[in-house]
């Protein structure tokens, strides 16, 4: 492939990933083959009444998922978008997953826009701190009550001072780059359309075309770290 821009032709850059992103890494992403929720029943392990009803039964699903992601490692697309906020640090990394990736491949302030696997936070006390502990422990905030994923669980809003964050990368950016996502989780999906409206460049890669496709100036399809890799040149 040809790449048709090169990622250091711009200043403002913003990455947007999903799921995809973390493919290459081995952890599943949310629809297709092997995605998460087709094996578990989120009503039963992922939303807040869940939580209210059973959070022992909770806690042992996110502790699962912790340990699965724990085994992965960052590949090599996370190590680019890395290095490319090393060398242009305005560029701002704003993602839908939860896994804490980026950060381990050494990205600084990811914006977070469904949350962490990696945080807890207790709402009566209005309390959020890291916690990496595998299995979580102790599940009890010292209030009583139990510590919650800060992870932004089905019918959850997500926190508006995240989203704010992200929409103004999004307004000042010249270069948008979406990684990796279907574009079909809301509100989410209707973020980059910001960059687009500002008159940023556009760029999606994914394996396939998405519903949102259509958005975007330039549409890449093949793997994450490979069209990177051809963008990074
Ligand atoms: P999604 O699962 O809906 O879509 C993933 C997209 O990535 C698909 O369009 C697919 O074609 C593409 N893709 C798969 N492998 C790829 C690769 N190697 N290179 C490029 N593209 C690839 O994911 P989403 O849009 O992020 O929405 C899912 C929601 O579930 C998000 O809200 C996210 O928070 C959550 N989630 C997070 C993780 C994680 O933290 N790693 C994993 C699964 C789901």
């Amino acid at each position: 492939m040809a790449a048709p821009i090169r990622l250091r032709d711009f200043q403002r850059i913003v990455f947007f990933t999903g799921a995809g992103m973390s493919a290459e890494s081995g952890i599943p992403t949310y629809r297709g083959s092997g995605g998460i929720w087709k094996e578990y029943d989120y009503q039963e392990y992922a939303c807040q009444a869940a939580f209210d009803r059973d959070p022992e039964k909770v806690w042992d699903f996110h502790d699962k998922r912790r340990a699965a992601v724990a085994k992965c490692e960052p590949n090599p697309g996370h190590r680019i978008v890395t290095r490319v906020q090393e060398e242009k640090p305005s560029t701002v990394i704003v993602t839908q997953n939860i896994d804490g990736m980026h950060q381990r491949a050494g990205a600084k302030d990811v914006v977070e826009l469904h949350g962490s696997l990696w945080r807890v936070r207790c709402d009566p006390e209005n309390v959020v701190r890291p916690d990496e502990t595998m299995p979580m422990d102790p599940r009890k905030c010292s209030c009583g009550g139990y510590w919650r994923p800060d992870i932004v669980w089905f019918e959850d809003q997500l926190d508006h001072r995240v989203v704010r964050r992200a929409r103004e990368a999004l307004e000042e950016c010249d270069l948008l780059v979406s990684i990796g996502t279907s574009g079909v989780v809301y509100p989410a999906a209707q973020l980059p359309r910001i960059a687009a409206e500002r008159g940023a460049m556009t760029v999606e890669i994914n394996l396939e075309d998405t519903p949102v496709s259509s958005l975007y100036r330039h549409r890449l399809r093949g793997k994450a770290s490979d069209v990177l890799a051809e963008l990074y040149g």
